[in-house]
């Protein structure tokens, strides 16, 4: 069995494709549109590297002209931390606070933007496989047509969302940089669906792509106007029965899982949407999350702090929580897609503090 068929025959595929109803579309006057972000890997690079792109600007990064790292986390795997540019969103979006009814008109009505956050992506080179973590952005969002029909799809996005993309930092590019061809990677994993996640699909072949079920049939702020036109992706779904590594299944806070390869995991930690997955990479006794949008920054997630962009506040603090007990029961390097410091947690094997 090849590498490519254990991935397939590793995946215990979903079934149906509904065409679901987003809860954005109650909301917006046509589906929400949002943010967020992805990652890629390389040939024999050395134990760390660092890779420079110019035209990055934020003032706190402390890397800041680092768009590429690349970070061997034992013998066997390597991760390459990608950045697809930065996006900026209006203050409310990253956290509101104050009355709960005000958020989705605070963010819209908002007239300010946050600083530049990077949007991450993520390659693992794998025994068992290649795997990209999302996909990131690309420069074609800011043409006209891009959102098709979906009118209110591309006023929304404009409205709440300020995306800064150098070329030089495309999914492509990076790929191009780094020696490695799109058909090696064997399977990309989505944490949900929204565009700063899936835009690089594009430069993509068509490699087996793993969506989570509930994202696709209930999508929150999901413009699917921008999926590419040969995307049929293969349905996760999670389940109880399933280990984590070394740690048995009735110690996962979060009570279910899907397994992808060789300690190479997905977890449900919806909130932000209802179907958004994270995914998690447990190698020497160290569980590598790579989170997605379950929080803007690992602080805000400590700090208890809610997106405004969040189809449930709920279920996000109740993920924070399991997260939180996730880090007591393992060591826990958490990186979400728009924090500065998510590749230099990798690189430092910072954990959470618990
Ligand atoms: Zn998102």
């Amino acid at each position: 069995m090849n590498r490519r068929q254990f991935v397939r025959t590793s995946i215990r595929a979903g079934v149906s494709v509904s065409a679901g109803i987003a809860l954005a579309g109650i909301m917006f006057p046509e589906t929400l549109g949002t943010r967020e972000a992805t990652t890629i890997l390389s040939p024999s690079p050395p134990s760390t590297m660092l890779t420079t792109a110019p035209n990055t600007t934020h003032p706190s990064l402390l890397h800041e002209s680092d768009c590429c790292v690349t970070v061997h986390i034992s013998e066997r795997v390597r991760v390459h931390a990608l950045r697809s540019g930065w996006v900026q969103v209006r203050p409310p979006h990253r956290e509101h606070t104050g009355i709960e009814a005000l958020r989705l008109p605070s963010i819209l009505l908002n007239s300010q933007w946050t600083e530049k956050m990077p949007v991450w992506m993520w390659l693992i080179e794998h025994p068992d496989g290649t795997f990209l973590v999302d996909t990131g952005e690309n420069t074609r969002v800011h043409e006209p047509n891009y959102f098709g029909d979906a009118k209110g799809d591309a006023w929304v996005n404009r409205r709440i969302l300020q995306l800064d993309i150098p070329p030089e930092e495309e999914l492509e590019s990076h790929l191009q940089r780094l020696g490695i061809a799109e058909n090696k990677i064997d399977a990309v994993i989505l944490t949900h669906g929204h565009l700063d996640h899936t835009d690089g699909l594009r430069f993509l072949p068509s490699p087996e792509i793993l969506f989570p079920k509930i994202e696709w049939e209930k999508p929150f702020g999901v413009a699917k106007t921008t999926f590419p036109t040969w995307l049929k992706p293969r349905f996760i779904t999670h389940d109880a029965a399933t280990s984590l590594g070394e740690l048995p299944a009735k110690d996962n806070p979060f009570q279910a899982a899907h397994r992808i390869a060789s300690g190479l995991y997905t977890i449900p930690t919806p909130g932000h949407t209802f179907g958004h997955q994270s995914v998690l990479l447990i190698e020497n006794d160290t569980a590598y999350c790579f989170a997605g949008d379950v929080s803007f920054s690992e602080k805000q997630l400590l700090a208890g702090g809610v997106a405004g962009i969040c189809v449930s506040p709920d279920d996000a603090r109740e993920t924070y929580s399991r997260f939180k007990k996730l880090a007591g029961r393992i060591p826990l390097v958490y990186m979400p897609s728009h924090d500065v410091e998510s590749a230099m947690r990798l690189q430092e094997r910072r954990t959470m503090p618990v």
